[in-house]
């Protein structure tokens, strides 16, 4: 099974942060991580689907056509509150456009958090309960190999804290060290994060079946 081809993975990002974190993280596993070349020029995947598999099956077999033959992994990820019933759930990029349905116009990190801030001002402590939820899909040639999902359980402060990150990290606060996501260093971010727990089942999963 284990050619040279297959311990590289291209990613369905322009993010250079997104690539360089994950990048770093594949370092111990041996396998190199690039965008997938001019990502930027392919045709743009609407990320509408009810579920965040969904979206990143749909995102990474359509982009897996471009590189013939590459393995191609792209994400989707979120915030579930549980007192929100779940929501922003797929519409945490956008969730204070007027409609969060329409899946092209994200909107500002601080409306958006503005919104949740809003949605639970009566909720109480204990029950302002939520997790980020990350899944990767990797695809070959238009079809899914299999899909990752990690997680990160917290709780949702009622004012931000931290200042680095990015999207509801200020209000996610992360019992399991008593802080923020926003208060968190690069590292223990990639530690703890949902992207980093999906991330590393990946990884395993390339080792075991490319050797
Ligand atoms: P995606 O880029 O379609 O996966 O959308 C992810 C959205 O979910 C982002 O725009 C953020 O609002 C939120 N999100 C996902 N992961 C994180 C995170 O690690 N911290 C904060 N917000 C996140």
């Amino acid at each position: 099974m284990g050619t040279k081809m297959q311990r590289s993975v291209l990613v369905a990002t322009s993010n250079a942060g997104k690539l360089r974190d994950l990048a770093g993280a594949a370092v111990p596993y041996g396998i190199t991580i690039a965008s997938i070349p001019n990502f930027s020029s392919l045709p743009q995947v609407i990320e509408d689907g009810n579920t965040f598999e969904e979206n990143a099956r749909k995102k990474t077999e359509a982009y897996s056509l471009a590189v013939p033959g590459a393995l191609v992994l792209a994400d989707d990820s979120g915030l579930e509150i549980d007192a929100l019933g779940g929501a922003p759930g797929v519409h945490s990029a956008r969730y204070a456009a007027d409609d969060p349905h329409a899946a092209e116009c994200n909107t500002e990190d601080e409306a958006n958090n503005a919104r949740v801030l809003r949605e639970l001002a009566s909720v109480a402590a204990e029950k302002r309960t939520a997790r980020f939820v990350c899944v990767l899909a990797v695809a070959r040639d238009g079809q899914t190999l299999r899909t990752f999902r990690g997680t990160a359980e917290g709780i949702l402060l009622d004012a931000p804290r931290g200042q680095n990150g990015f999207g509801y990290d200020p209000l996610f606060y992360f019992p399991q060290i008593g802080k923020t996501f926003a208060e968190l260093s690069a590292e223990e971010k990639a530690l703890y994060s949902h992207r980093g727990a999906a991330f590393r089942t990946f990884l395993e999963w390339c080792r075991a079946n490319y050797p």
